[in-house]
């Protein structure tokens, strides 16, 4: 086959088929979070097994191989000039079916029967361990995963750093030497503020949060504000789960859950803004690419540029709330009130360091993803060892955030990232910070109009430049390059640092000149 159209054409048919079945596997998972019953448990891991086996199986075969290589150069990982004819989307394609398609070839199947094995084992006895608060009872599987982890970057192989391998699997491109000047810089900044924040005197008070909110009536604020926000009903749905989610099937079948608690209203309603940032990510991928690279999220830390930039720059500004907040006071009149606005907007931005990441505020948030960045790097260049983890775990707690679990179920044990194998993964989050207040800067200048239209519960047109910058092009551009053709810069903490120092120094009342 020479013609490079053709080829182009073969090759997406046969990735159609894989995504097919990733998709049919992915809808088996979000039944099994939603609405399988617990005896089901058993089979439907293995119906998964066999899924993703047969979709590696059907990617790393030889017809996808011969198909690339007469559009790919293998030694640069580029189209070569048999893709002569093809457009850079077209050749960006290539480019990322090959990276997939290479280190997908890197790892042996057996490896991944065994990390499979081995993760789904580890992942079970960290629930019943965390439950009784025995990292003794974790440790051979903590120790067993990270050794597969540095199989794995054995596999992978890297240029500088050992965990570049895994940062790059959900952050491609992402490395150690460009991470830890930045998060250098980050933590300067977050101290600074931290440090203001402890001075003063009267911090907000967020009990009005706390009080008794009907959960039904929770729900149906959470899926007005996920209507306002341009989520689409019709190609999507919300569900309950323990743990928010969003999968996606197709840009047409996209899902978010959510969780709710009656005495707890932030809850409820950030998962669904969260999940809901995530969701139209997914439902905004361009849908003539579904099955190829360019209709896939980026990176992990994009894909969290879009949850947290609705969830934090959005749902908790006061632009958001002077229209949603009487309409909230609607839903709950006894509750809130008798409550201003300024009120519930200082509840909502209080700042506090606590043990667990997943209840942080956004000042302190990061400093959490900072522990675990370290420590992960520790252990992947065997700087220490896995049995010391709840020590060093209280040592960094108490460097960073001035706070110690005294049970390492709240403590080194709070998250199930690496009982899944997930090592790697945490840097993302932060950097999906980064992103979003770079994102949101730049949206306020190309839309004038952007925070008037927020005050007025109008919220499309900024989904809409979402969608026309980033969604779209699916992994056409490496995230370095987005952020450049959107921002014009590189990738900064200072647009993040300044959002935070604006919002954090007027709910608390202080200036911080940087
Ligand atoms: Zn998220």
């Amino acid at each position: 086959m020479s013609d490079p159209t053709q080829t182009l054409t073969a090759l997406k048919s046969k990735l159609l088929e894989i995504q097919h079945l990733k998709d049919a596997a992915a809808l088996l998972s979000w039944d099994q979070e939603t609405h399988m019953p617990a005896g089901g448990g058993q089979t439907r891991a293995e119906q998964l097994a066999t899924l993703q086996t047969l979709a590696h199986a059907k990617f790393v075969a030889p017809e996808i191989e011969d198909l690339l290589l007469h559009l790919i150069d293998p030694a640069t990982g580029l189209a070569n000039t048999g893709a002569g004819g093809l457009d850079d989307a077209s050749k960006a394609l290539l480019r990322e079916t090959w990276r997939d398609f290479s280190r997908a070839k890197k790892l042996p199947s057996n490896f991944i029967n065994r990390l499979e094995r081995e993760s789904s084992l580890a992942q079970q006895v960290w629930v019943e361990a965390r439950g009784r608060d025995d990292f003794l009872q974790y440790l051979p599987n903590l120790q067993t995963i990270i050794a597969l982890k540095s199989e794995e970057i054995d596999y992978l192989g890297y240029d500088d750093c050992p965990y570049d391998a895994l940062l790059d699997t959900y952050e491609p491109g992402a490395t150690v030497s460009q991470l830890q000047p930045l998060f250098a810089t980050l933590r300067h900044g977050l101290l600074e503020l931290l440090a203001h924040v402890r001075e003063c005197a009267a911090p907000p008070d967020d009990r009005i949060l706390f009080q008794t909110y009907d959960k039904q009536q929770q729900l149906a604020f959470g899926e007005l504000v996920l209507q306002k926000m341009g989520y689409d009903f019709n190609r999507g749905r919300l569900d309950l789960s323990a743990h928010p989610f969003t999968t996606s099937f197709h840009p047409t079948d996209v899902r978010v859950t959510t969780r709710v608690f009656e005495q707890d209203l932030p809850s409820c309603l950030f998962s669904c803004i969260h999940e809901g940032g995530h969701g139209l990510y997914e439902q905004g991928l361009a849908q003539a690419q579904y099955g190829t690279p360019l209709g896939e999220t980026l990176s992990l830390g994009i894909h969290e540029s879009q949850s947290r930039l609705w969830e934090n720059t959005v749902g908790r500004s006061k632009a958001f709330w002077m229209h949603f907040f009487p309409l909230l006071q609607q839903y709950f009149p006894s509750q809130l009130g008798a409550t201003s606005m300024d009120r519930f907007h200082a509840a909502l931005n209080r700042v506090k360091p606590s043990l667990i990441r997943v209840e942080a505020d956004e000042v302190t948030y990061n400093l959490h993803i900072m522990v675990r960045f370290e420590i992960e790097l520790a252990l992947i260049e065997k700087q220490i060892a896995v049995k010391d983890l709840p020590g060093l775990w209280r040592e960094k707690m108490q460097e960073y955030l001035g706070v110690a679990p005294e049970r390492d179920a709240d403590g080194v044990m709070q998250d199930v990232h690496w009982s899944l194998g997930a090592l790697g993964y945490f840097p993302t989050y932060t950097l999906g910070n980064l992103y979003a207040a770079m994102f949101f800067e730049q949206a306020c200048r190309d839309v004038p109009a952007l925070e008037t239209d927020i005050q007025r519960g109008c919220l499309l047109p900024l989904k809409d430049w979402l969608n026309r910058n980033i969604h779209r092009y699916g992994r056409q551009y490496s995230s370095d390059d987005l952020l450049q053709r959107i921002t014009g810069c590189t990738l900064s903490v200072e647009p993040f640092l300044s959002y935070l120092r604006t919002k954090i120094g007027d709910v608390y009342g202080f200036t911080i000149n940087p």
